[in-house]
């Protein structure tokens, strides 16, 4: 098998088996360019190096050899030969671009024979002699290990004797001494001298960059950047060309555009006399390219000439390495540049305006990460980042404040003009104003569907939850990262993106909605046939998620409605009851509250569907907290003198948060559930509703509400409250309204029985809402509060799961039974409409594989809208 593939004999096509570099490389030799000769030995190899636990093949390297001796011809030079002996660089090239995770060897083939070949063949020692230490520096660092800063020291002190102030200042026997200097250090280091032999130096380096596959940078980037572990990295082997012969000679990296404007502008540097790494490393500062066009003129055109081939080429902004030996230019790579969000779409833009590109082409390239730069505020990475901890990136965005751990603080802090972060182990419904209060939300506890974590994203506001690392104490209002303390009051700043927690107040580089991302969102729009809905449940939102292309609302959480603190109590009332009286005096109260609500819902989405769901979650959310009260209630008992009546109060309210509490609420007293066994809650949320729905009417607003029924698992349930519904809003709109006011019933399904009895429930439902948050719980069996904490992360990063099925949705499992429910629903009511508002609405591969088995929508929070509606062109696409 085919192990090592020459430059002329690949191609762009190859880039799996060759990795990026090398399938450009040979894409370029391909297209006549100046490229000097080579091969590329491929991903499959090195995954065969892996299994072997760590060897080359004897196949391998005779393939090498091979390949080495075809190269030689074609440079007329021989590896290790001492009169003209042939150079080679030896780079990792892997299929997803990583730039400067992994290894580079370069001059290998020198030994102190070959070196005389070369200072005799080009006649200039100094140059010889200069390749040959950086051979040894580079050798030494990258394949045996030895810490760099050794061989700067001793470059350092022989610059200072010679008085040179740059390297090139350095003379041949300056080198000389150096190279000895280094071989030495080689030789105490690793108890091994240098390798003479070029082969064993070859083999070595190979063996190296394969490895550094592995090595923590690039383990860390990879994850970072989801690129798969298994696709191990291609190593190039290619003709040394030498930007270090001196004044007609240098290196340098160019840009077709500009990587942080996007403007259309040549872009970039060099350096004369000058060996690659020299520019990255940043040992003397670069000329801007422009400078080129005077100093080398003929060379500057060739590159530019170039530049725009490539670019017209591979039709994108390209990174392009190039070396110019004795006025001769060869190109080394050529890559599609890495670039920000905004330039992205600038060039994406333009690409399509100056015909190179198709809207789609460019649609379908936009990138979630650069959506989630432009779309919120992010840290300004270039400054100094001291990360703290780790958490779940639950809401992106990056928030900068004072350290706070308790929701009034953050309230009172806030009024007082002061900027907070507020810390809990987990928020409950309780906190909710501190949530508003606080310019982002960190916890300890929780996963990405916890109650912070959603709240968060509906705001818009960062939230990082889940972070196990730290230890938050909310009653002595400090925390623990590592060994650090953190106290309130302290700055620190959150990174929702990433989950990055970080001491201090990091600048912040603000969010734009650009041009070209309006630009590109009307493209998606004329693009996509999956519909875009948004999670709202207030005026406010539904304003902000029409504004940024919602097509309607897909999940209106009424709970949400209930949470303010002015409600609270109210809502507190209703469940206390103790009898149905005393719980309709309660709702009774709720009533109006709701109702001018969704009349203010009603109004911002005028002619679009409003879905509302009803009351869904345990009532003992809204319910103090059951520790809390009996610790209370304890401390009143011992406590002599306290009042008798606080006494009692207490005591009666233990006594029925205690008969309302649950041992798995998750499953327990929600949804439907609640709705069947007390009727008036929702008999007074469909009297709110349909109330808005006549006030809006008469307002001439164009209204089109869709109850929908939670967490139903028998199509009896939904039957009966169908039934109410239908009642209810007969009695409110009377008949002629009525025909005013096009309603439609229709249900969630996150139970896994409700998908498996889609036939029968579908006979009672316009519409089916796939609530994946729940239905991901019960059908994996994890608990969406708990198990992202416990095991679940765990899980993802033994690689046991892919993605954390909360994030992503598990198109294998949960997927299986959404497809089977909307395919069996339609079956039996072609009109069903179908669509998905848990939290994976707002994922792209989630929007993809709705767009694959056909929902008409998806709904996530309003935030998410823009990226949604790109993911679903790009589903099309
Ligand atoms: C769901 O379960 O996916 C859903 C949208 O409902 P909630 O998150 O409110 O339980
Ligand atoms: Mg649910």
């Amino acid at each position: 098998q085919k192990q090592v593939v020459p430059f002329q004999e690949g191609d762009a096509s190859m880039i799996a088996l060759l990795g990026g570099k090398g399938a450009n490389l040979a894409e370029m030799t391909r297209a006549g360019l100046p490229v000097p000769p080579g091969f590329t030995i491929t991903t499959e190899a090195c995954l065969a190096f892996f299994e072997k636990g760590n060897r080359l093949s004897d196949a391998l390297l005779e393939q090498v050899e091979a390949s080495l001796n075809q190269l030689e011809k074609q440079k007329n030079q021989t590896f290790g030969d001492a009169d003209n002996p042939l150079l080679v660089s030896v780079r990792s090239g892997s299929v997803s671009s990583m730039p400067g995770m992994m290894d580079t060897i370069l001059n290998l083939g020198l030994n102190d024979k070959t070196v005389l070949g070369l200072a005799a063949h080009t006649n200039n020692e100094k140059f010889a002699y200069d390749c040959y230490r950086r051979l040894l520096q580079m050798f030494g660092s990258v394949v045996l290990g030895i810490e760099s800063g050794q061989f700067e020291s001793l470059l350092h002190r022989l610059k200072e004797k010679e008085g040179a102030h740059q390297d090139q200042d350095v003379t041949a026997n300056g080198w000389k001494e150096l190279i000895e200097a280094y071989k030495a250090c080689i030789l105490s280091k690793t108890g091994r001298a240098f390798p003479q032999n070029v082969y064993e130096q070859l083999k070595l380096a190979i063996e190296a960059v394969f490895k550094s596959w592995n090595n923590a940078r690039a383990q860390t980037y990879r994850k970072l950047n989801r690129i798969p572990d298994e696709q191990g990295t291609a190593v190039n082997v290619q003709s040394m060309v030498f930007g270090n012969m001196g004044e007609n000679s240098g290196t340098g990296v160019v840009f077709t555009r500009n990587p942080s404007t996007g403007e259309n502008t040549f872009f970039g540097e060099y350096l004369i006399n000058a060996q690659g790494e020299d520019v990255v490393a940043g040992i003397r500062t670069p000329l801007v390219i422009a400078a080129l066009q005077e100093e080398m003129p003929a060379i500057y055109e060739q590159l530019l000439g170039a530049s725009k081939q490539l670019e017209k080429h591979y039709k994108d902004m390209q990174d392009i390495e190039f070396t110019v030996e004795n006025n001769t230019l060869y190109l080394l790579q050529t890559r599609c540049g890495k670039r920000n969000a905004q330039a992205a779409l600038k060039i994406a833009v333009d690409l399509v305006h100056e015909g190179v590109l198709t809207k789609q082409d460019a649609v379908s390239r936009i990138e979630v990460l650069h959506l989630d730069q432009l779309l919120h505020r992010g840290i300004d990475e270039g400054a100094v980042i001291d990360v703290l901890a780790l958490g779940l990136p639950a809401s992106p965005g990056a928030a900068v404040g004072q350290l706070v751990f308790d929701a009034d603080t953050a309230e009172e802090w806030v009024r007082a003009g002061r900027t907070v972060i507020l810390a809990r182990t987990e928020t409950t419904p309780e906190d909710i104003h501190g949530v508003i209060a606080a310019e982002g939300v960190l916890t300890s506890r929780g996963g990405m569907t916890s109650h912070a974590a959603v709240v968060a994203r509906g705001m818009g506001k960062p939230c990082v939850c889940g972070c196990e690392e730290m230890r938050i104490v909310p009653e002595e209002k400090r925390m623990f990262a590592q060994n650090r303390l953190l106290e309130e009051g302290e700055w620190i700043t959150l990174d929702g993106a990433t989950g990055r927690v970080i001491a201090g107040a990091m600048p912040l580089i603000e969010a734009r909605m650009t041009d070209e991302l309006l630009i590109m969102l009307e493209w998606a729009d004329e693009i996509r046939t999956l519909k875009v809905f948004a999670n709202a449940d207030n005026p406010h939102d539904a304003g902000i998620a029409r504004h940024l292309g919602a097509e309607g609302i897909g999940l209106c959480r009424t709970e949400h409605m209930f949470f303010s603190p002015a409600r609270l109590p109210v809502v507190q009332r209703m469940i206390l009851a103790e009898d149905k009286e005393a719980r309709l005096k309660a709702l009774a109260q709720l009533l109006p509250m709701q109702q001018s609500d969704f009349e203010g819902i009603f109004e911002q989405m005028d002619g679009l569907p409003v879905t509302i769901r009803l009351l869904d979650p345990p009532l003992h959310e809204f319910l103090p907290n059951l520790d809390e009260l009996q610790k209370r209630h304890a401390q009143l008992t011992y406590e002599r003198d306290g009042s008798i009546k606080e006494k009692e109060e207490v005591a009666s309210l233990l006594r029925k948060v205690q008969a309302l509490h649950e041992a798995n609420p998750m499953l327990g007293q929600r949804g439907c559930r609640l709705g069947i066994v007390y009727p008036e809650i929702y008999d007074m949320q469909i009297e709110a509703i349909f109330r808005a729905a006549s006030t809006c009417i008469d307002a001439g607003v164009r209204v089109h509400p869709e109850i929908m029924i939670p967490l139903v698992g028998h199509a009896n349930e939904l039957k009966i409250l169908r039934e109410l519904v239908d009642f209810v809003a007969q009695q409110v709109l009377g008949k002629d309204k009525l025909r005013e006011c096009p309603y439609k019933v229709g249900t969630m399904i996150e139970v896994p029985r409700a998908a498996l009895t889609a036939r029968q429930i579908a006979a009672h439902a316009d519409f089916f809402s796939f609530g994946t948050n729940d239905l991901t719980q019960m059908t994996f069996g994890y608990s969406r509060d708990d198990a992202e904490g416990k095991f679940l992360t765990h899980y993802v990063n033994h690689k046991l799961l892919p993605h954390n099925p909360f994030q992503v949705l598990d198109t294998e499992g949960v997927g299986q039974l959404i497809e089977l429910a909307v395919n069996v629903g339609r079956s039996v009511k072609p009109s069903l409409k179908t669509g998905i508002c848990g939290e994976h609405g707002g994922d792209r591969e989630s929007i993809l594989f709705c767009h694959r088995i056909g929902l008409d929508y998806v709904s996530c929070s309003p935030y998410r809208i823009p990226l949604a509606r790109i993911a679903a062109a790009q589903a099309f696409l």
